[in-house]
């Protein structure tokens, strides 16, 4: 079916104005949602379509080169929203080259008719890869978002190359936007389809990364920025998995600051609240990176440690210790020496029986044994005589 083609043009013009005005009625500058660019692009698309719509009736230089750099300029605003959603400072001058290349290289070619619409589509062209690329490098792979950017970047790349080839074949007025032909119907709906495509897309892709943004924020402990205690037993529920597959040992240590209630007593909450996120520092600073730490309780702390059996663990978590009660801490003039007691868990041979409650449970009643031996030391689940080689020294 042929339809008309500058009809066309319009409605597709008017679905994007409709859509462009509510994004930039939502959008706002300090919000790096891209909701602002991408409404931004919608409306340079539908006044790029406005200017198609004039072709024969207005003069060339507003329904050819202005027009086509509308459309530039609407795919510079897409460029500009993917690494704005992502949070990554947004390419303005790459972007924003097109445009002024397409409106200097098309006034210059006003005149010549081949030279004048490759180049036109050649520069559209270059701006459809630059955002089938960023498109790639900034949604999730398998994510719905990616998946509307690439297809909606490709179908552009489509529309744009079959112009081309109709071009180069010899029949450039077939391609003129007052002409209607199959040819034409076909690419201005493929138009019409990637400017729906790519704002979807990005409105996807800000709202994939703000949920992102929000479960990461559920999973960190807002005191001491490390991962709280539901994030933690995530990461030992998948350690537990991962040990199973590659039957490698597992250990835990639960940790607990010895006399904390005092330091609150004694130098009220604000500084307890430092030494809480001073142990969290010590703590992250030095474990090993495949290491796990997060804050189970109020004052306690559980490391996750893949690959590493109880002794393994002992040595670690008592190199922990001592560096922790080395030296007193500074907090706000005061000097205060701390310590910490820990109850250790380690699992050599993990199976599909691990079972987590148990292992921390297991843990916990082992810490309670350390507290109950003086603190400032470390106990091992099942293991007496190991225990004794690391009592407080
Ligand atoms: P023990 O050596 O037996 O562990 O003694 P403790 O004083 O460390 O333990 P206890 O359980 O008696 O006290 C823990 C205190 O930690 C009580 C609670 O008010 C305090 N606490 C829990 N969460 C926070 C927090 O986020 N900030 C501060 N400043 N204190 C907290
Ligand atoms: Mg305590
Ligand atoms: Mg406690």
């Amino acid at each position: 079916m042929v339809a008309h083609t500058q009809t066309l043009f319009g409605a597709v013009a008017l679905v994007a104005v409709l859509m462009g005005s509510c994004l930039i009625l939502v959008g706002r500058l300090d919000h790096r949602d891209g909701m602002l660019t991408t409404g931004l692009g919608m409306l340079s698309h539908s006044l790029a379509y406005v200017g198609y719509t004039l072709f024969g009736h207005a003069p060339l230089w507003i329904s050819y080169v202005l027009a086509n750099t509308l459309l530039s300029t609407a795919m510079a605003f897409y460029t500009v929203s993917l690494p704005l959603i992502h949070g990554r400072p947004p390419p303005w001058k790459l972007a924003f080259t097109f445009p002024v290349v397409q409106v200097v290289l098309l006034t210059v070619l006003l005149n010549t008719q081949i030279p004048r619409q490759l180049t036109a589509c050649m520069v559209l062209l270059c701006q459809c890869l630059l955002v089938f690329h960023f498109s790639r490098r900034y949604s999730v792979p398998g994510g719905r978002a990616h998946r509307v950017l690439l297809f909606g970047s490709a179908l552009s790349l489509t529309g744009l190359g079959m112009r081309v080839v109709v071009i180069l074949s010899g029949a450039p007025a077939e391609m003129h936007y007052n002409v209607s032909n199959l040819k034409q119907t076909f690419s201005v709906s493929i138009g019409a389809a990637t400017v729906l495509m790519l704002s979807f897309g990005l409105v996807l892709l800000s709202r994939e990364r703000i949920e992102s943004q929000l479960r990461q924020t559920a999973m960190l402990d807002t005191l001491t920025g490390i991962p709280n205690r539901r994030a933690i037993i995530e990461h030992f529920t998948d350690e537990i998995e991962r040990a199973c597959r590659l039957k490698t040992p597992l250990a835990i240590a639960m940790l607990d600051v010895d006399h904390f209630k005092r330091i609150n007593d004694s130098y009220g909450h604000l500084i307890g609240d430092d030494v809480l996120k001073y142990c969290a520092t010590h703590l992250q600073r030095r474990l090993r990176r495949h290491d796990h730490v997060g804050r189970y309780g109020g004052e306690e702390f559980l490391l996750v440690l893949p690959g590493t059996d109880a002794d393994g663990a002992l040595q670690l978590v008592d190199q922990l210790r001592r560096t922790f009660c080395d030296k007193p801490a500074r907090f706000a003039g005061h000097s205060i020496n701390l310590s910490f007691s820990a109850g250790i868990c380690g699992v050599s041979h993990v199976d599909e029986h691990t079972n987590l409650t148990e292992l921390l449970h297991q843990a916990d009643t082992a810490l309670y044994a350390a507290k109950n031996a003086g603190r400032n030391t470390l106990r091992v689940a099942g293991a007496r005589e190991k225990e004794e080689a690391f009592k407080q020294q």
